[in-house]
């Protein structure tokens, strides 16, 4: 998985899943993309919660936003929706993350084109390669202001067999007869440090991906469904769903209840604490990430790719460069991975991974040709908290027994290049009975009670993960 390599199989459920409190001001000043002030972070469209909502939308980042907006763009629903969030909007993942929409074109892929066949492998690339292109279309449509780039993603080994492991991937995608590998190239050689500007680089191979300032798309998209009707509660936890005798779903909040006849959860990490069949399904684990800038007056190297860079020790780092010289880098998994206590099970997003925090001083000069003397260094360093998936899949459409509940969650550190479509599709199934199996959604992607199941008894994913009993089941 390209944002945080490598994630262990959940071993234990969540007792508390539960967003903690944001300390007041600390978490926008130390998170870069959430310096910029948007007044509607801490909105409430009603003084009051609405007693009822035909659709509750629980988490208001770029999942729970998304579907709002695909449920109402061009008058789609005349249902009412209300977005309830825990702290502010955009203060979760979204607001906390690399800015990297980068599909995953060979990573993960032969792992599910393993477990469930070539085709199933193909259709989460070619979806998430879709994702991107649909984002660029409505950022275009729409004129968001969130630093949009489409940019080559430049994949670096600096590891000698890292390199030649990554080569046979790439060698068996290729054979595989994919048309999107067409836009892959992959180096070796001599030339590979020259290529990419990586001091040491073995091997690199680069292909399209998008760069952006999540929180200020996620803020745009809110402005335009509150204009359309949706009422958002930010700073409105929810502590607990019951079913309501007469129909439908009653949610409780500290600061009342409200009744809705559909229930979507758009809370990621946090899903289990009020979906606990999840818990060992999603866990909430602890990722770092930073902003590195270099001191006024100084010009460096322009990079204008994004990467993806394993150093001579594999330590991975996802790395988007900004048109304003600063760069966000984050990753360095393999630095806390042993210390579970950091970052495992894990939703303190308030408190730094102490055996990562100093990893990126001095990452520029270490890492990239022409860096040496340009003084970068960090400037703002943060966590966030992932939804580690048991199977690595997220999870979207129909909770099990659970009639006119959704679930869009589990994105295992990689949802920007999966949620908005994702989102569009699961409005479908929302507010016109689409049938996942009618959706444009991958497969492997549809919450299931043989997936809850699976991940519940531990069993190792080495195998039939669509419980079809077909180990190269195609698409019906
Ligand atoms: C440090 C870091 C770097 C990352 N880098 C990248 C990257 O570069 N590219 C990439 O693709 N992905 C990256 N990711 C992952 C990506 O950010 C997530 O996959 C994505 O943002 C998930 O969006 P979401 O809306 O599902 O979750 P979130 O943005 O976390 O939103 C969920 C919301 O639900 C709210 N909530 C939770 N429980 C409740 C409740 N009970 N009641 C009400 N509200 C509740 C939360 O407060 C939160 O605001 C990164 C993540 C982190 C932490």
């Amino acid at each position: 998985m390209p944002h945080s390599d490598c994630p262990p199989l959940p071993t234990a459920g969540t007792p508390s899943c539960f967003p903690t409190p944001e300390r007041p001001e600390g978490d926008k000043a130390d998170c870069f993309w959430q310096t910029h002030h948007d007044e509607l972070r801490d909105h409430r469209s009603t003084s009051e919660l609405p007693s009822h909502s035909d659709i509750v939308i629980i988490g208001a980042g770029l999942a729970g936003v998304s579907t709002a907006y695909h449920l109402t763009k061009d008058g789609g629903s005349s249902k009412s929706i209300t977005i309830l969030e825990a702290r502010g909007a955009c203060s979760g993942a979204t607001g906390r993350n690399g800015g990297h929409c980068r599909p995953d074109f060979y990573g993960h892929i032969p792992t599910y084109m393993d477990r469930a066949g070539d085709r199933a492998g193909a259709e989460i690339a070619e979806f998430e390669i879709a994702n991107l292109r649909a984002l660029k279309k409505v950022i275009e449509r729409e004129s968001i202001d969130c630093d949009f780039t489409l940019a080559r993603s430049v994949d670096v080994w600096c590891n000698e067999e890292a390199a030649k492991s990554a080569k046979a991937v790439y060698d068996r995608m290729v054979a595989a007869g994919f048309d999107y590998m067409d836009d892959v190239v992959f180096y070796t050689g001599d030339q590979v440090e020259g290529i990419c500007g990586v001091k040491g680089a073995k091997a690199c191979a680069s292909f399209t991906a998008g760069t952006m300032w999540p929180f200020k798309f996620v803020m745009h998209l809110i402005k335009k469904v509150l204009t359309l009707g949706v009422n958002l509660q930010t700073h409105t936890p929810v502590e607990s769903i019951t079913r309501d005798t007469q129909g439908g779903y009653i949610l409780d909040t500290p600061r009342g209840r409200i009744h809705a006849d559909n229930v979507i959860h758009a809370n990621n990490a946090y899903v289990s604490g009020l979906l606990p069949e999840y818990g060992k399904n999603i866990i909430p684990c602890k990722g770092i990430c930073s902003r590195i800038t270099v001191p006024e007056g100084t010009t460096a190297p322009l990079l204008n790719n994004s990467y993806i860079n394993r150093t001579e020790d594999n330590t991975l780092s996802y790395f988007i460069p900004r048109a304003d010289g600063s760069i966000i880098v984050g990753g360095a998994a393999k630095l806390f991975r042993s210390h579970e206590e950091q970052w495992y099970d894990n939703v303190n997003d308030g408190v730094l991974i102490d055996s990562a925090k100093d990893y990126y001083n001095g990452y520029m000069q270490r890492t990239y040709r022409g860096w040496e003397d340009t003084g970068a260094k960090v400037d703002k360093i943060w966590t966030g908290v992932m939804g580690y998936s048991f199977d690595s899949n997220p999870h979207i459409g129909h909770v099990p027994e659970k009639d006119g509940q959704f679930i869009l969650a589990g994105f295992n550190g990689h949802g920007m290049p999966v949620i908005w479509l994702a989102a569009q599709e699961l409005a479908k199934m929302v507010s016109n009975g689409v049938p996942f199996e009618k959706t444009s959604m991958p497969r492997l992607f549809q919450t299931s009670q043989f997936r809850i199941d699976r991940a519940q008894a531990g069993k190792v994913e080495d195998g039939d993960i669509l419980g079809t009993g077909n180990f190269a089941a195609t698409k019906p």
